[in-house]
């Protein structure tokens, strides 16, 4: 301070007392006081108007008649004068002091006590003080004036939760004006009572919250908001109050929601998707869990032919038609229903609450009825069909994966079963139902993984108990199961059409295989293939067998194809058709399986068939029941009036040989002589019976030559 100049000014009537005072400044050395003085109360008025002045002494009586120096002080600062003052009392002037300083005096000083430190202390302490005020005064302007233009609604309360600030923002926000508010409670914002009460008491208990909290508008609205709120404490940290920060969350949420439904909804038909349906199936499945009265189905839809729909007409028509099957769907259910779009023409029904059987077939009837109003798209009239599994007990799965693996497989069912319908799966049904369907999955993939193997039975002259022929017997090496054996595997194929496939490849492969035994030099062996009901017809099966023989190199009559009565009766009119295209690439037929059932001998006289094959139940019994053998009697002799060859199945005993031998059975296979074996198995065989040959060509088929 040592070169500040401060300027003083004393209003003292006395004018010994202004000597005083000048003497008392002189003696000051740390600052540069400058003391102007006048006598009376209008004189200092008009001086302090001007505002030259950093501190004022004022003399608390300034004369008779004249006004107070408190009086001063007052109109001093009225006027909006910011600089210190100083009031001077007498010693015997009680109580002036106190009420100088309530008056917004500086500071007070006895005369007559005062010496030069006092004095320069007082004005010093005096300056600094205002300045620090000033400093406060214009901080405080400062945080009223971002309280004022904040876009955060900020809202003050005092400790007994009365409203003592209320920004622009939260009028505008609330709806109330300030003044409405101002002493009103605090929790009149909130939209709940409960929680007003929850967090103001953590407010005050922990001092800080955050956190989303329903407000309430003047008007009633409700909206949500985001509040940071802490106590107030004033300069000596006493608290007083609390302060909220609020901002209005209304339009994040809804960009969350919005964000919320896009990764819940599949975008082209607003239904729910995959996620959402999960998600519902396994709030379901918990609940179900919990709740032994719960209930519920899981349908899933496939459109039929919908490729064909969307290639034809476009990928935008395709897209307007998934928009009106949803729409059907929808309304096809009940309000609490779920349908869900998995993508693509995929679509998934979670029906809440099913308690019978009933009710999941009435809707996936309801579906398949309601599909067949064609829809009109774009002018043209589209009909379109759906194939539906069912899962009816849902609540009795463990993980929702499983239900739509369920649901899924016997879609797939459907389908097969010849599309626009439904098929049901249910795990209180059969455990083996499971085992049986997930059989039909591993199946689809059993020939790309190469688990599909042949075994071949041979087939012996009787005359020279020469192998003539292998039965090729196809098993499935299932990873887990190990050999499964074709009865258990291929009803199913045919069920779910795999059968054509499995029919493909085992031609294929038995093909390749007596092409590689004709070439180690065993050309008189046939190879012989089942032919399954539904294989046998496709139309297409002749020439595809035409490509597998050209292809392989193997020559027509190697190949022999065992045909069941049952297939021969059962294809009719397709028969002889296909027949002839057979007999014209000089394939060979086995009617195989004879003797159960049908006993169609006269489908003989009418199908060229090079080889009949008695069933080994038949043949069973021939050593001990008399019908047994006089029945495969005959049909030897029958057959060999057709000129047909006669292969006895199943032959296990000597006895059973031995009769027959004595019959003219042409040939044999059984136990008796070679189970089922793996080609190399059969190879060895061969080598081995090939150090005895016989010069006698004897082929089951090659004496046979159709006509
Ligand atoms: P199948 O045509 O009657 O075939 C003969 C079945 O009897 C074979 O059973 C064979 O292992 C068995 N067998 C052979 N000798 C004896 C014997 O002395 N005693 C007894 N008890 N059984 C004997 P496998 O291999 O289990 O085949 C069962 C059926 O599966 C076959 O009956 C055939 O209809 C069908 N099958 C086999 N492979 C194929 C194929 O590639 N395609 C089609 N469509 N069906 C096939
Ligand atoms: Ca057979
Ligand atoms: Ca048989």
């Amino acid at each position: 301070m040592n070169n500040t100049r401060i300027r003083i000014l004393l209003v003292d009537d006395d004018e010994d007392d202004y000597v005083i005072a000048r003497e008392l400044f002189s003696e000051i050395s740390t600052w540069k006081p400058e003391l102007d003085w006048v006598k009376t109360y209008d004189a200092a008025m008009e001086m302090i108007r001007t505002r030259q002045h950093d501190v004022y002494l004022f003399d608390y009586r300034l004369g008779l008649g004249e006004h107070t120096g408190l009086e001063l002080l007052r109109e001093t600062i009225t006027t909006g004068c910011k600089a210190p003052i100083i009031i001077l009392t007498g010693q015997g002037d009680y109580r002036v002091d106190m009420e100088a300083i309530r008056k917004g005096a500086s500071d007070y000083l006895i005369k007559g006590q005062i010496n030069s430190s006092l004095l320069e202390k007082s004005i010093r302490h005096a300056i600094e003080r205002k300045r620090a005020e000033e400093a406060i005064r214009s901080a405080k302007n400062y945080s009223e004036y971002l309280v004022a233009c904040s876009l955060d609604m900020i809202v003050a309360a005092n400790l007994g939760l009365e409203i003592t600030e209320f920004n622009p923002s939260a009028e505008k926000m609330f709806g109330y004006c300030k003044s409405e508010v101002l002493g009103k409670s605090i929790r009149m914002l909130f939209a709940d009572a409960m929680e007003s009460k929850q967090v103001t008491e953590k407010i005050l208990k922990e001092k800080i919250f955050s956190g989303e909290i329903n407000k309430r508008k003047k008007s009633g609205e409700i909206f949500p908001s985001f509040l940071s709120a802490s106590i107030l404490k004033d300069i000596n940290d006493k608290e007083i109050g609390i302060v909220g920060i609020l901002r209005d969350i209304t339009e994040r949420n809804r960009l969350i929601d919005q964000l919320r439904y896009n990764a819940f909804h599949d975008p082209l038909t607003n239904l729910p998707n995959r996620n959402l349906f999960m998600e519902r199936l396994e709030r379901l499945l918990e609940h179900a869990k919990r709740n032994r009265n719960s209930a519920f189905s899981v349908l899933f839809l496939d459109l039929d032919r919908f490729k064909v729909v969307n290639d034809s007409l476009g990928h935008l028509s395709g897209d307007k038609l998934l928009i009106l099957i949803a729409q059907k769907l929808r309304e096809c259910l009940r309000r609490s229903d779920t349908v869900a779009r998995f993508g693509g023409d995929e679509f998934a029904i979670l029906l809440d609450n099913v308690d019978d059987h009933f009710n999941a077939k009435f809707v996936a009837e309801r579906i398949l009825e309601t599909l067949k109003d064609p829809f009109v798209l774009d002018g043209h009239k589209i009909v379109v069909s759906a194939s539906i599994g069912i899962v009816i007990k849902g609540e009795l799965y463990n993980r929702p994966e499983d239900i739509l693996r369920d649901a899924d497989t016997v879609m797939y069912r459907a389908k097969m079963l010849g599309k626009a319908r439904y098929a049901i799966f249910n795990i209180e049904m059969h455990a083996h139902a499971m085992n049986f369907l997930q059989l039909e999955t591993d199946l689809r993939h059993a020939i790309e993984r190469s688990e599909l193997v042949i075994y071949y039975q041979p087939i012996v002259s009787l005359a020279t108990s020469e192998i003539v022929a292998v039965e090729s017997l196809v098993r499935w090496q299932h990873p887990q199961r190990g050999l499964i054996l074709p009865d258990e595997f291929i009803p199913l194929a045919e069920e779910t059409r795999e059968i054509d496939k499995v029919g493909y490849w085992v031609i294929q492969e038995a093909c390749a295989q007596n092409k590689a035994w004709h070439d180690m030099g065993f050309s008189n062996i046939t190879v012989t293939v089942n032919i399954s009901l539904l294989q046998f017809q496709r139309k297409e099966l002749p020439e595809q067998i035409g490509t597998i023989i050209k292809n392989t190199g193997l020559s027509a009559d190697a190949f022999e194809l065992e045909i069941t009565e049952s297939t021969v009766m059962e294809s009719k009119g397709l028969v002889l058709e296909i027949f002839k295209e057979l007999n014209k690439m000089k394939i060979h037929l086995m009617m195989d399986d004879f003797g159960i059932g049908f006993s169609s001998i006269n489908s003989l006289k009418h199908l060229p068939f090079s080889t009949l094959k008695i069933d080994r139940s038949l043949i069973s019994d021939i050593d001990t029941n008399p019908d047994a053998s006089a029945i495969v009697k005959s049909i030897i002799d029958m057959a060999h009036t057709l000129k047909i060859k006669v292969i006895a199945e199943g032959v296990e005993t000597p006895g059973q040989l031995e009769l027959l031998r004595s019959y003219n059975c042409d040939y044999a296979q059984g136990y008796l002589f070679y189970c089922p074996m793996k080609a190399e198995e059969i190879t060895s065989l061969l080598r081995q019976s090939k150090k005895y040959p016989s010069e006698k060509k004897s082929n089951i088929t090659r004496e046979f030559s159709p006509s």
